[in-house]
C-alpha cells in the first residue's frame, strides 16, 4: 500500500469522491479511504434532487457524463395546501431546473471514474486516526484485514460526512461549531412505487408535513414530519400510508401506494464547523456544515465544497497557496445561504402542524404561504433560493 502521497482523502460520499477524481485529473497524487464496502457505498440511497449549476459544475470537470445523460430533469413542484393543487414553476422564474439522479448512481459513477482509472481507494478502512495536523507533513493511520497502515501526506481532506472522524480534531478553542434542532423529526421512506406526479409534492397540513419526491420509475421517496421522540416502530405501514394519503391527497392528486423497503426517522437538525481548516485538515460536505434535507441542499454543498477544494489544493501545488488558505472563507457564504433557507422553509412546512399548541406560528406559516402563492416578487425571491446559486460559471 502507498505510504506517501499528497492528499489522503477520507470518505467516499460525493465530496471525497469528486475531489478525489479531481485531483487525480490534476496529476496530483491522492488516496481515498473509506470505512465502509464499496457495495455498500454504491447501494447507500440518500439525495436526489441536484441544483442544475452543481451538474454543470460537474460537467465542466469532465464528471457527471452519465448523470446528465440520463438524469430527468425537474421544472415545477407543487404545493398541496388548503386542500388545494398550487403549482409553482420555478424553472420559468429562474431559468434554471434540478437534475433527479439518486446519490448511490452519483457515487457508483465517480467511484467507477476513479477507482477504474487506476486512482488509488481503500475500503473498508477501521480506526482512522490523524495526525500531526499542524505540521508540514500530517499523517493518517488505519487498520484494515490485512494489519495497520500509515499514510504520510501534504494534506487531509475530511471528506467523511457527519458521522466521521475528521471534525473532531478541530481544537474547540478555535472552532464554532453552530447547531440548530428543529425539535421534530422526518420519517423517511421509498416505496417501491411510481412516482404520483411529475414533479415534487410539498404537503403544508394542519396534521404535519409530508412530501413526496420521485426517484426512479419505480421508486418514489416520502417524507412524513413526525412529533419528538417518534421511532420507526410508532411507525407502522398502515399508519404511513394513511397519514401520507392524509397530508398529500387533494382532488384530483391520489398518492400511489407501493412496499416500504426504507423507512427510517432522521433527527432534524443542521451545524456548521466554523473555519472548516485546521492546519493541513480541510473538511469537505457534511464533515463541515449538516443542513437537514428540508430543501435538499446537502449534497449540492458537498460538491461545492469539492470544487473549491479542488482547485485551492491544484494551486498549492502550483506555487500559490493563497486559495487555500482562504478555503473556509470561500465555502461558507454559501453554506449559510442555504442554512437560512433551509429554516425558512421549515417554517413554512412544519408550523401549520402547531395549529394546536401554537395558532400564532400557524397562522404565520399560512401567511408566508399565501404570499408565495400571490405576490410574484415573492414568488421569484423564493424560486431563485429553491434552485440554489444561478451559474456554475465561477466554480
Ligand atoms: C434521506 C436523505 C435525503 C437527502 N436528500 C437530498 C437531496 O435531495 N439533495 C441534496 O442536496 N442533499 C440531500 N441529502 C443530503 C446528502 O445526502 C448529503 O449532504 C451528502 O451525502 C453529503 O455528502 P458527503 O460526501 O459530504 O458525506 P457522505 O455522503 O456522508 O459521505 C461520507 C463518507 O465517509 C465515510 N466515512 C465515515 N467515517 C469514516 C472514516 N472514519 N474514515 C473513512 N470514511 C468514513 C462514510 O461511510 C461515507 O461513505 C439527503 C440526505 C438524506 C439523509
Amino acid at each position: 500500500m502507498t505510504t506517501r502521497t499528497a492528499v489522503v482523502v477520507a470518505g467516499a460520499g460525493p465530496a471525497g469522491l469528486t475531489l478525489a477524481n479531481l485531483l487525480r485529473r490534476a496529476g496530483i497524487g491522492c488516496v481515498l479511504i473509506e470505512e465502509q464496502s464499496r457495495a455498500f457505498v454504491e447501494q447507500r440511497p440518500r439525495a436526489g434532487f441536484i441544483e442544475e449549476w452543481a451538474v454543470r459544475g460537474l460537467q465542466q470537470r469532465g464528471l457527471g457524463e452519465k448523470l446528465i445523460a440520463s438524469a430527468p430533469i425537474h421544472e415545477k413542484f407543487e404545493f398541496r395546501f388548503a386542500g388545494r393543487r398550487h403549482a409553482f414553476r420555478y424553472a420559468d422564474l429562474t431559468g434554471h431546473r434540478h437534475y433527479v439522479y439518486p446519490q448511490q448512481f452519483l457515487v457508483t459513477d465517480l467511484i467507477a471514474q476513479y477507482v477504474d482509472a487506476g486512482g488509488d481507494a481503500v475500503f473498508e478502512v477501521s480506526d482512522v486516526q490523524l495526525h500531526d495536523l499542524t505540521s508540514d507533513s500530517p499523517a493518517v493511520t488505519f487498520r484494515t484485514a490485512d494489519g495497520e497502515h500509515r499514510i504520510d501526506c501534504d494534506f487531509v481532506a475530511g471528506c467523511d460526512g457527519a458521522r466521521g472522524v475528521s471534525q473532531g480534531y478541530l481544537p474547540a478553542d478555535t472552532t464554532v461549531r453552530a447547531r440548530h434542532d428543529y425539535g421534530i423529526g422526518w420519517l423517511a421512506l421509498l416505496a417501491e412505487a411510481p412516482p404520483s406526479a411529475d414533479g415534487v409534492l410539498f404537503g403544508i397540513h394542519p396534521r404535519g408535513f409530508a412530501a413526496h419526491m420521485a426517484r426512479t420509475p419505480t421508486v418514489t421517496r416520502f417524507y412524513l414530519q413526525t412529533a419528538p421522540g417518534e421511532t420507526e416502530a410508532d411507525w407502522p405501514d398502515e399508519r404511513v400510508w394513511r397519514e401520507l394519503h392524509a397530508r398529500l391527497t387533494v382532488p384530483d392528486g391520489a398518492i400511489v401506494q407501493g412496499e416500504l423497503i426504507e423507512k427510517r426517522i432522521l433527527d432534524m437538525h443542521n451545524y456548521v464547523i466554523e473555519p472548516m481548516t485546521y492546519g493541513r485538515l480541510h473538511l469537505a460536505g457534511d464533515s463541515a456544515h449538516l443542513v437537514a434535507p428540508i430543501a435538499a441542499k446537502g449534497l449540492n454543498l458537498a460538491l461545492h465544497d469539492a470544487f473549491i477544494l479542488a482547485d485551492a489544493i491544484e494551486a498549492y501545488f502550483a506555487g500559490d497557496p493563497a486559495p487555500l488558505a482562504g478555503y473556509s472563507d470561500a465555502c461558507l457564504p454559501l453554506v449559510w445561504q442555504y442554512q437560512e433557507f433551509s429554516l425558512w422553509l421549515s417554517e413554512v412546512f412544519h408550523h401549520s402542524a402547531a395549529e394546536t399548541s401554537n395558532p400564532f406560528l400557524a397562522r404565520i406559516a399560512e401567511a408566508r404561504m399565501r404570499r408565495l402563492l400571490d405576490s410574484p416578487a415573492a414568488a421569484a425571491a423564493f424560486a431563485e433560493l429553491y434552485i440554489g446559486r444561478r451559474s456554475a460559471a465561477d466554480l
